[in-house]
């Protein structure tokens, strides 16, 4: 039994808070803490019983947070507040001398660039503290990062070639909306491709190399390469890897979309000056776009997430393709929120528990394929991600 701060009270927050109210036996005290408390108290309400505290906070400022873990004095922090936060919650965590938990890997506000060099750079403060820091425990990365972990322990003597596949097969009835944070989703797709290739990393136009793929229950669709952070510690930790690549689908009107947007420079994170005020374009377009947790209401389809594999088993070539389709409308039903918050707050919510049941505790940072990934897979099945294997069939990459 643990105590738990959630910091972030956005739709990923949300499935957080749920689920683990849903397990008392390993989640006994819960505190969900954000910059709006008004949206934590909404969720609390939602959750009942009095189940979730919940508590202002501006995670970026460091004697806030500090004030606050010690207050409710939790055995770990879970960020699932914005990748810009993930220093100052990590400085806070030493600090208070808690552990730490999140789902996307440090990016600086001014620069649309995400690396995990920041976070592995307190590696040896973590280690030296006792302190556990677990990064990356969302879907992706998160959950294919584990794929992978669990394709190298149980299915491969060597894995060769791995392509991630995220296909969102989901249908919100938006002209236009992201599924999670506007800002982070924007940075991330319209940023330039990269693909891990023989020892070296090699860039791409964005969305420059593209092809049909189909997916379990949702049938073809087009998927682009794009770069995505788990590729970076995946390749580190499994050298074997010869390639290494991500694809997402977007449809043609998404895409549409996301052109206008950069070419009128509303993608833009330079502030600029708007009436005597700064303003920055992206987050000017965050505001007005849809929030991603208010999705769900009409969101149907289904999204469908695995890792393709080729490596060798006792000397012969095989292919694996390990996956899980999730519903939107399965997740609204549960929690409230659409299946991309939920496919990201389930595996948050089971990283924590794996934390707390001992089953994933070391000192030091690591990203999620470094722990045993069996008790997690197992959890998956329970708490609504349950995963299909398909073993040496056309994984058409
Ligand atoms: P949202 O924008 O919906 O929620 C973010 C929340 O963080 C908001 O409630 C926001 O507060 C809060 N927040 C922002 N800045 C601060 C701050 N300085 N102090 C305190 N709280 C703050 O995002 P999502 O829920 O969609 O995403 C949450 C995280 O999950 C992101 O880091 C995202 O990158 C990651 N993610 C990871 C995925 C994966 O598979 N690994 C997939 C999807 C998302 P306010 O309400 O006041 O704006």
């Amino acid at each position: 039994m643990g105590r738990v701060l959630i910091i972030g009270a956005g739709g990923v927050g949300t499935v957080v808070a749920h689920k683990m109210a849903s397990l008392p036996e390993v989640f006994e005290d819960i505190m969900l803490a954000s910059r709006t408390k008004s949206k934590c108290d909404a969720i609390a309400d939602s959750i009942g019983n009095n189940r979730v505290k919940t508590a202002q906070v501006d995670a970026d400022n460091v004697p806030e947070l500090v004030e606050l873990i010690n207050g409710f004095k939790p055995d770990l922090v879970v960020n699932v507040a914005l990748p810009y936060q993930d220093l100052t919650i990590m400085d806070a965590c030493l600090e208070c001398k808690v552990s730490y938990l999140d789902t996307a890997n440090y990016e600086p506000k001014d620069e649309a660039k995400f690396e995990y060099k920041w976070q592995w750079a307190y590696q040896e403060r973590f280690k030296e503290a006792g302190l556990t820091a677990i990064l990356g425990c969302g879907f992706d990365p998160g959950v294919t990062s584990i794929f992978t972990a669990h394709a190298a322990k149980h299915v491969f003597d060597e894995i060769h070639y791995l392509d991630i596949v995220d296909c969102n097969g989901g249908d919100h009835g938006k002209a236009f909306a992201t599924n999670f944070n506007p800002e982070i989703n924007i940075r991330e797709v319209t940023q330039k491709g990269k693909f891990w290739e023989n020892g070296d990393w090699v860039l791409t136009e964005p969305h420059e190399i593209h092809k049909p793929l189909n997916y379990p229950n949702i049938g073809e669709k087009e998927s682009y390469l794009i770069y995505h952070e788990e590729l970076e510690s995946l390749v580190k930790n499994y050298p074997t890897i010869k390639r290494a690549r991500f694809w997402m689908t977007f449809g043609q009107e998404y895409l549409t979309h996301l052109r206008v947007i950069q070419n009128i420079g509303m993608a833009s994170i330079e502030p600029i000056n708007y009436e005597g005020k700064e303003i920055v374009p992206i987050q000017f377009l965050k505001a007005v776009l849809p929030a991603p947790e208010t999705l769900g209401d009409n969101y149907v389809g289904e999204t469908s997430i695995g890792c393709r594999i080729r490596g060798i088993k006792d000397g012969e070539e095989k292919t694996y393709y390990i996956y899980n389709n999730c519903k939107h409308q399965d997740a609204f039903k549960e929690t409230g929120t659409q299946a991309v918050s939920y496919t990201t707050g389930v595996p948050a919510t089971i990283g924590a528990m794996m934390f707390l049941q001992d089953k994933w505790k070391k000192p030091g940072v690591f990203n999620v394929e470094e722990f045993n990934p069996d008790p997690f897979m197992e959890q998956l099945n329970k708490l609504g991600l349950p995963w299909n294997e398909v073993h040496d069939a056309d994984i058409e990459l």
